[in-house]
């Protein structure tokens, strides 16, 4: 997959363990939920209460799963990770909330993703604290009332608004997060080179940080291959133009576009004359498919003021002819 995929791959998985922040003064930016966060958990604290049940919103690699361990290590309670896609019968569910402890934490990732039995079961799981179980089929079943210790869920989606209404009313506090600052990066990329022994100077941290996407799982997936190329072709040491170079041979741009970014913008460009096209012409001419297109690089393209997506189909923007280093037919488009 690609270099700047948001999803977590094998080494991510193994790597991102041993970096995660351990607590709220370590997590690096999103100062306003990481302000809400200490206020929620603090007044649990003082209350000797479990705090209440927490949804994070965001997109993929901004530190959901991460938050939803900090909660736990703050209120030194033990934590079950759990994803919506992997809960597809309440009975999955009823499992796990028969056998949690109390005041531990609940994490459900994907939370949207749940089936629609397991999501009512989890209404009454999380205002009450019981759940009722089924026991037996057709007529002659029964629903067993049982009670759960009190716990914190914790449930991140990639948006509040997939989640249905009583869903999201259930839980006490919502944290948005948002895309990181370069500067935020640059910390996360400094403190990851701390940890994991990687000599890298200031301005390379910052080179890193500016295709980083706004993401830290990308940050830190960059900075490893970027220690590679540094390792294999120098002597380890992590300077601008090594971080550049190594990032060349993985085919990211200097804004963090991977190849398919680079191949919409560029057809769109130079044989549709910056549009409007339609998705799939547009993608017959990159050779992918048009959910590729439309999920995988246009959201990226889209943010970054490079791509509009309108009625009439996909224009180019004036920022996207500089940025391949072309010039627009006749003066700026659009
Ligand atoms: P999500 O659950 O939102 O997909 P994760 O919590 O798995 O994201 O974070 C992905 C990686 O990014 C982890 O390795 C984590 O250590 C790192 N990370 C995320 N947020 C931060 C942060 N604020 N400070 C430092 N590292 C972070």
């Amino acid at each position: 997959s690609s270099p700047v995929s948001t999803a977590a791959d094998g080494e991510d998985r193994a790597v991102e363990a041993a970096l995660r922040p351990k607590d709220l003064d370590e997590f690096i930016g999103q100062e306003r939920v990481r302000e809400q966060l200490s206020l929620v958990l603090q007044a649990a604290r003082h209350r000797s209460a479990t705090p209440d049940h927490v949804l994070l919103s965001g997109p993929p690699g901004l530190g959901k799963t991460t938050l939803s361990m900090i909660i736990a290590a703050e209120m030194n309670a033990p934590i079950r990770i759990t994803s919506g896609p992997a809960i597809q019968h309440a009975g999955d569910l009823a499992a796990i909330l028969s056998s949690l402890t109390e005041g531990e934490v609940l994490f459900l990732d994907e939370i949207h993703r749940m089936s629609r039995p397991a999501e009512e079961m989890l209404y009454m799981a999380m205002e009450d604290f019981r759940v009722d179980v089924i026991v037996g089929k057709g007529p002659g079943a029964t629903a067993i009332p049982l009670e759960l210790p009190p716990f914190t869920l914790v449930g991140a989606t990639t948006r509040a608004g997939l989640l249905p209404p009583p869903l999201r009313d259930r839980f006490g506090f919502t944290g948005h997060m948002e895309f990181y600052a370069p500067v935020e990066l640059e910390r996360v990329i400094h403190r990851s080179a701390r940890l994991l022994d990687v000599r890298i100077d200031a301005d390379a941290a910052a080179e890193i940080a500016g295709r980083s996407r706004g993401t830290p799982r990308i940050a830190n997936r960059l900075l490893r291959r970027v220690r590679d190329f540094a390792q294999v072709r120098h002597d380890g040491m992590v300077t601008k133009e090594i971080a550049a170079a190594a990032l060349a041979v993985y085919e990211v741009d200097a804004r963090g576009l991977d190849r398919l970014d680079r191949a919409v913008l560029h057809a769109l460009l130079k044989l549709f004359g910056g549009g409007p096209v339609g998705l799939s012409t547009l993608a017959v001419a990159v050779g992918e498919e048009s959910e590729t297109v439309e999920e995988v690089a246009e959201p990226f393209l889209v943010r970054e003021g490079l791509l509009a997506r309108t009625p009439r189909g996909r224009i180019a923007t004036a920022a996207a002819w500089e940025h391949l280093g072309l010039t627009p037919p006749q003066g700026p488009p659009h």
